[in-house]
């Protein structure tokens, strides 16, 4: 492995387990977010650390001892982050640590070089990067700080004050206006990411996403969960004899009767092509065979146009102690294939031995 390599690995090490997403768009902004705060934690230990030898030089050795522990502790930040699986830490020490080291410069060189002011917005346009909206609050706090401070220490030069502080104001609304912006775009981002643009209900992304968590907390509480794979019948015929953009318009109904007939705790996606899948927490495979049922009656009900009429086969399993992800389908996707072979618009059920619960 290469440094690059390396590095990466380290990166993904430090994301949080509940942060963790198959979503390659949603694991990257994860990613970019923690490599960014990674980044900081190091160029601010060694910010410290030269500071701290300049104040060694300076005989400022009280202040150069702060600044060396301020150094170690933000350059072992990261690895204290993993240990603990707690990045808004990361986050929070490493916008503590700027704003300590530029107050100290700010204070330093006060009021005989004004230019020192500048310091003072860069504090806040990191903090906007680091804690998106939430930013404002923490700029209040650090602003608050710095005005006590220098009153505190009479280094108050007014004029350079006033100015600085009006062109903070304009960069905090600018700043706080970007990351709603960046916020909303990421929602929306997000939603594409796990929609199906067909249907609009889940991706296949998204539902093994939420696959993969419900089949770990199923196994670690000894919960039931029951898996409904289904597959619209002689789906092709309704393309040939109706046209493309009628197949289109039945596989939207479809979704959207589904829909409407599940509860808020259940996730159902398309699983490709005409068919689709419903994850059912905490139902067991006779409680899953009855929704499938229900669901096989309402679209063989549904009127889907004049001469057109649509029903699905339903393979129906339940996880068992013994299951993975890959096996819990496959026993549904065998049910769903004798479903077929007795003749279709049918539920079929894989039985298992050793169900959980
Ligand atoms: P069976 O009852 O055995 O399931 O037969 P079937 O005709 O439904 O299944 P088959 O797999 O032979 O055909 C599925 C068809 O679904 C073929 C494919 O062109 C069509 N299809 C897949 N995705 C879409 C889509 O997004 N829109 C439309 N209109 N058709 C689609
Ligand atoms: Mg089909
Ligand atoms: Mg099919």
């Amino acid at each position: 492995m290469g440094i690059r390599g390396k590095l990466r690995s380290f990166i993904d090490s430090l994301i949080p387990p509940d942060e963790r997403s198959s979503n390659p768009l949603i694991y990257r902004t994860v990613f970019l977010r923690i490599a960014l705060l990674t980044f900081l934690s190091f160029i601010g230990s060694l910010l410290s650390f030269l500071y701290a030898l300049m104040d060694i030089g300076e005989g400022d050795v009280a202040v150069a001892v702060v600044e060396l522990s301020v150094g170690i502790l933000l350059f072992f930040t990261p690895i204290i982050a993993r240990r603990y699986k707690n990045i808004e830490f990361l986050g929070t020490l490493a916008i503590v640590s700027f704003a300590s080291i530029f107050l100290v410069a700010i204070f330093d060189e006060l009021p005989e070089d004004k230019s020192s002011l500048i310091w003072l917005g860069v504090v806040p346009a990191l903090i906007f990067i680091l804690k998106g909206k939430r930013g404002i609050y923490w700029s209040a706090i650090y602003l608050l700080i710095h005005l006590g401070f220098i009153t505190w220490a009479g280094k108050v030069n007014m004029e350079a004050l006033i100015d600085s502080y009006l062109s903070y104001a304009l960069a905090t609304v600018i700043l706080y206006f970007y990351a709603w912006m960046s916020e909303r775009y990421r929602e929306v981002w997000e939603n594409i990411a796990r929609t199906d643009s067909l249907t609009g209900v889940l991706n296949r992304v998204a539902f093994e996403e939420a696959f993969l968590r419900e089949v770990e907390r199923a196994k670690r509480y000894g919960n039931s969960l029951s898996l409904i794979l289904f597959d619209i019948d002689n789906f092709k015929k309704i393309n040939d004899e109706h046209g493309h953009l009628s197949g289109d318009r039945v596989l939207r109904r479809v979704a959207s009767i589904v829909s409407s007939s599940l509860r808020e705790a259940d996730f159902f996606a398309r699983w490709g092509g005409e068919e689709f899948i419903v994850l059912l927490p905490d139902t067991d495979l006779g409680k899953a065979i009855s929704v499938a049922e229900k669901l096989r009656r309402r679209i063989e009900s549904s009127r889907f146009g004049d001469n057109l009429r649509v029903t699905a086969s339903f393979g129906v399993a339940q996880l068992s102690s013994e299951d993975d992800r890959t096996s819990l389908l496959l026993k549904a996707d065998k049910a769903l294939y004798r479903a077929k072979m007795e003749g279709k618009n049918r539920v079929n059920s894989f039985l298992t031995d050793i169900p959980i619960k």
